[in-house]
């Protein structure tokens, strides 16, 4: 059997032996209709999926086969599959958003092919080129473009997936893997921005653990969630906060990075977030937030409603609930809210702890103004109307 090894941006270590993803090897078959595209208010998040999809298989023996656009259909896998049987599924989540231009852009892609190569990695699933499957990605969105949707914070969603398709009982790495990559239109109702969120903070059950594959995005992560999640929701809460350790840390909010704004006595804010101790995905959103706080800070640019001489002090530092509660009572905790790509922002109202609420101070629109202010940067970057770093990425130059 060939065997592989993952250098550099993923790339096949090796090539004589097994072949590598490549995009140029790409067939494409349309579908010989295409489906309807429903009204873009009437979208729920992934729900809809577009008419293709873009698949490749991975033999030890041949290595990747040549990738194939071809209509969204029901894959072609053994029951006895690895990811079936021992959840080997990795996955990305990034977003197509068509510019005033009316061209399609991605934003920061590159940070979700580096996550992809460490979450296949960490399912010891073979690896490929990352810039091959960003030319994929581009394929496919072309293909499917008139799925994008028109207005201002709907988008294309985009589903990298990665599975093990090795077959049989073995407790083992998969030698078979497929990948796939799904389209779906979206809009921003995945938690409206405009009514805040509610959300209980549960520490009896754990999201993720040190040593644990919390900082991957792989799918054994989320379905221990869909159960304190419906026991959270039949309490009332629309989310969970996610704590950890006997000290109670904040983690994420459901499949969200997590942040508190902070009043400080100098007049500044102090914005925390959890490190990235590999407990806590590490979020492209999160990352965006972080520099931009930074670059108000730093007077580099002046984020939308906020004081340009307002400064705004990142942490990226454990904080607990006792934390929390003390900032409570104090009248110094001004906002919480969770951060990722399908949200961008979705700001916490109210937080269930130990039976009690701890309750935000509200405000009108519903997102306080720090998120606000990075909710409208983020999605003016990420629809092309603001430049920021090369952040936004037109598909056409991938
Ligand atoms: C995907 C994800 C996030 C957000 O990451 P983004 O790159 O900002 O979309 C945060 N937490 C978890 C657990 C996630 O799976």
């Amino acid at each position: 059997m060939a065997q592989w090894k993952t250098v550099g941006n993923g790339m096949l270590e090796g090539i004589s032996q097994v072949a590598d993803l490549d995009a140029s090897k790409l067939t494409v078959t349309l579908a010989k209709t295409l489906k309807p595209i429903p009204p873009h208010e009437t979208l729920t998040f992934g729900n809809t999926m577009s008419d293709h999809m873009l698949i490749a298989e991975f033999d030890p023996e041949s290595g990747w086969s040549s990738p194939e656009i071809k209509p969204y259909a029901p894959l072609n896998v053994y029951a006895t599959s690895s990811c079936i049987q021992y959840g080997t599924t990795a996955f990305e989540g990034m977003k197509a958003y068509l510019g005033p231009d009316g061209e399609p852009r991605l934003f920061r892609p590159d940070m979700n092919m580096a996550r992809l190569t460490r979450s296949v990695d960490r399912m010891a699933l073979p690896p490929f080129n990352t810039d091959q499957v960003l030319a994929l990605i581009k394929q496919l969105i072309l293909v499917d473009r008139r799925w994008i949707p028109l207005a201002s914070e709907y988008s294309l969603y985009v589903r990298p997936t990665v599975i093990g398709t090795g077959t049989g009982f073995s407790v083992a790495a998969s030698d078979h893997a497929t990948l796939c990559i799904m389209l779906s239109p979206t809009g921003p109702t995945s938690a409206p921005a405009s009514k805040p969120i509610s959300a209980l903070a549960v520490s009896e059950t754990v999201r993720a653990w040190p040593g644990g594959t919390g900082g991957h995005k792989v799918a054994l992560n989320y379905s221990p969630g869909f159960l304190p999640l419906r026991v959270a929701q039949k309490q009332g809460y629309e989310q969970i906060i996610w704590l950890l350790g006997d000290d109670m840390k904040l983690t994420e909010a459901g499949a969200m990075n997590l942040f508190v704004a902070v009043a400080r006595d100098d007049g500044g804010i102090d914005l925390l977030t959890p490190p990235l101790d590999g407990t806590i995905l590490p979020g492209v959103t999160r990352d965006s937030v972080l520099t931009l706080a930074n670059a108000h800070t730093a007077r580099e640019t002046t984020l939308p409603g906020l004081e340009e001489t307002l400064h705004l002090h990142t942490h990226e530092r454990p904080f607990t609930m006792t934390d929390l509660l003390r900032w409570s009572a104090d009248g110094k905790l001004l906002e919480v809210f969770g951060v990722g790509t399908a949200v961008i922002i979705a700001s916490i109202g109210k937080i269930g702890f130990k039976g009690e609420d701890i309750i935000l101070p509200t405000h009108e629109g519903g997102l306080g103004p720090i998120a606000k202010a990075f909710r409208t940067r983020i999605l003016d970057i990420q629809e092309g109307r603001e430049q920021w770093k090369n952040w936004s990425i037109l598909v056409n130059e991938l």
